[in-house]
């Protein structure tokens, strides 16, 4: 193999490393970010339940105060009762009385289903709470985990490109050129080897004539189908 092609394999080898670091960067955030989201939902959920129990609080005063209302409004009506002198006024007022007691006990029935709602609704609040204080504890790991691991990541990233530098001197700037040029077109592959007359990176037969000159070693050639730069492996069967 021409001496150069070894060392563009190795920078090959260089480069598919950083693109890997790169990928496990951008990927570094997925699990917080899916974290973040379940986070957020809980928020709006307990949103929601302490809405909802501002308003049933309300409606329970409400309640409590059309209740004594009325209640007053039946003491008074009872006494008047035995004051009234017809039969038909008095069951009016017996009509009256028995209403005002059929919606008070509608307001209370009310009232304590408000209260069964509430105390469920605090049971809920109270562990939304705790699932809410467990996902920032997550969240804060989570954080600490990948600034760990972007940390070191940078320090391999910087070390590959200095390695990289140092490799592409040895190379002439016309091959490295065509090499960027592949590699940044071809999915960071712009080297490939050719077996038994295939491209190991496009899997396209290699013209016999082109396979001959390619196992002669004496330039350095392309695939014909992926322009990639090729050279021969031998694999013993
Ligand atoms: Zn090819």
């Amino acid at each position: 193999m021409k001496p150069e092609l070894a060392i563009l394999i190795r920078l090959q080898g260089i480069d598919l490393e950083l693109r890997k670091i790169n990928e496990e960067k951008s990927s570094a955030p997925k699990h917080l970010e899916d974290l973040q989201e379940h986070l957020s939902s809980k928020n709006a959920e307990l949103n929601e339940l302490n809405e909802r129990i501002t308003e049933i609080q309300k409606r329970k005063v409400d309640v409590e105060d059309e209740f004594e209302l009325e209640n007053v409004r039946f003491g008074k009506s009872q006494k008047k009762l035995s004051s009234l002198k017809t039969d038909r006024e008095y069951q009016a007022l017996q009509k009256e009385i028995n209403e005002i007691k059929k919606t008070n006990t509608a307001r209370e029935d009310e009232i304590l289903a408000i209260m069964e709602e509430t105390s469920s609704l605090q049971e809920e609040i109270k562990e939304k709470k705790e699932q809410i204080k467990q996902y920032r504890k997550e969240i804060r790991a989570e954080k600490k985990r990948i600034k760990q691991l972007e940390d070191r990541l940078d320090a391999k990233t910087a070390t590959l490109t200095e390695d990289r530098q140092t490799v592409s001197k040895d190379i002439s700037p016309n091959l490295l050129s065509k090499y960027n040029f592949l590699k940044d077109r071809r999915a960071c592959i712009a080297v490939a080897a050719v077996t038994d007359g295939v491209c190991s990176a496009c899997n396209m037969n290699i013209p016999p004539q082109l396979y001959n000159e390619l196992l002669r070693d004496e330039k350095i050639l392309t695939c014909p189908s992926c322009q990639r730069l090729i050279y021969a492996l031998k694999v013993s069967h």
